[in-house]
């Protein structure tokens, strides 16, 4: 594989900008291309604005910032991205947009330069399909806001060459970030495991059985840096929801992925999260959370209610969800249990990895409370990774070298 000293990156959006502005900072040559006019040019000039701010902070030395600035440069074409020796895609999350680009960019690029895609939640393979080299192409998942994520999934499809991904990793390194690979599954690591945070969280308020609140709360008592609702706000509801719908057709509607009406309700009311000023909660104009939003309050009077759940049996139900879905995401071979483990607390902050986590709070523990939550609702969302429990007999751990 060549050595990667040109990056071209298609889209200069959210994503695109943030790629841009890690390669360039790290000494590579940017060829940035964006078919909105104008685009190009606000991206150019939000990055600058960025590093600059980096150089009064004294992050960056005026040297560095005008360096990395003189590496950024835009094409007028898609097909002048092809000089590089790799691409970035991050164009919308549509999959005939971005099949039409790899079929043009594949067609414009000789057969050794790589093809990545950022996308969040389309198969890999279906993008790579549409080129006429698929070897070359994989997905190099980076997270929002780039500059300050750490981690980056490496997505080899089933057609992506062995190479491709290991040049992928070293780039990944090479911008400053941690790469872990993960397999070409829906939601690849990060967003399937953490689907489980919200929808343990979306079946508690749903049940009736504790407010937004006080499983928020329950949550970061526990450290987490947000509660599963205020993630959603952070997100965007609309984002969410339509995260969660992709990974629920892509397992083929199993009922672990189900996503909540509560979700669709928040989304069609407008109430877009912090974005909009109103989701779950309500936010005041400087951005200060308020009291959640009360058509979601807890419904005192109208059903039979048992008392609250206690915070303690709120994180019980979480936690263990997240440990079933880290673990079936081990037996599914989507990555190691190291590799889950870093990836979730990377790009998510979360206190611990999840595996470790279930490790210390007792596996056994874990699969009791799987199943006391699995013989109340059996329509198989609850039901136990069957590696879990074999784990969980066996006395045994995820973890090679720790048995
Ligand atoms: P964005 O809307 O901010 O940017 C998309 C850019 O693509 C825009 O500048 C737009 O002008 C441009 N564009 C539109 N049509 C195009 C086309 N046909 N060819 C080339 N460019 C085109 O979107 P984003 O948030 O940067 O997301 C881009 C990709 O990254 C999506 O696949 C998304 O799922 C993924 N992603 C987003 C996030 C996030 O948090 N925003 C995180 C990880 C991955």
């Amino acid at each position: 594989m060549n050595e990667i000293t040109t990056i071209g990156i298609l889209g200069a959006g959210t994503m695109g900008a943030g790629i841009a502005q890690v390669a360039a900072e790290a000494g590579l040559e940017v060829l940035v291309h964006d078919p909105i006019p104008g685009a190009t040019d606000r991206a150019v000039e939000r990055i600058g604005g960025f590093l600059a701010r980096k150089v009064q902070k004294g992050q960056l030395t005026e040297e560095a910032r005008a360096a990395a600035m003189g590496r950024l440069r835009t094409s007028a074409m898609l097909e002048g991205l092809a000089v590089a020796e790799m691409v970035i895609e991050a164009i919308p999350e549509d999959l005939e947009l971005k099949r039409d680009a790899f079929r043009r960019l594949d067609a414009a690029a000789v057969p050794d330069t790589i093809l990545a895609t950022n996308t969040s939640s389309l198969p890999v393979v279906r993008i790579a399909s549409a080129a006429a080299h698929p070897g070359r192409v994989l997905g190099m998942h980076f997270f929002n806001p780039v500059p300050l994520m750490a981690l980056v999934e490496v997505i080899p499809g089933p057609l992506t060459d062995q190479a491709v991904t290991d040049s992928v990793a070293y780039l990944a390194r090479l911008l400053g970030k941690t790469p872990v690979v993960a397999a070409d599954t829906p939601g690849f690591i990060v967003n399937r495991v953490q689907r489980a945070y919200y929808l343990e969280a979306f079946r508690i308020l749903e049940g009736g059985l504790a407010g937004v609140e006080a499983i928020d709360d329950a949550m970061r008592g526990i450290g987490f840096r947000l509660g599963p609702f205020e993630l959603a706000d952070t997100v965007g509801t609309d984002v969410n929801i339509a995260a969660g719908i992709s990974i629920f057709e892509g397992f083929f509607g199993d009922a672990r992925y189900r996503p909540a009406q509560v979700q669709r309700r928040v989304a069609d009311a407008g109430r877009l999260g912090r974005k909009r000023g109103a989701g779950y909660y309500d936010y005041d104009a400087d951005g200060t959370r308020g009291s959640a939003w009360s058509a979601l309050s807890v419904r005192d009077g109208r059903v039979p209610r048992v008392g609250p759940l206690l915070a303690a049996q709120i994180e019980a139900r979480i936690l263990a969800t997240i440990v079933n879905e880290a673990a079936s995401a081990v037996a599914d071979g989507v990555a190691s249990p190291e590799a889950i483990d870093t990836a979730m607390r990377l790009a998510t902050n979360w206190p611990e990895g999840p595996l470790a986590w279930g490790e210390r709070i007792g596996l056994t523990s874990v699969v009791h409370s799987l199943d006391a939550l699995h013989a109340s609702v059996p329509d198989g969302r609850y039901r136990v990774t069957p590696l879990l429990r074999v784990l969980a007999d066996g006395d045994g751990t995820f973890f090679t070298g720790r048995a």
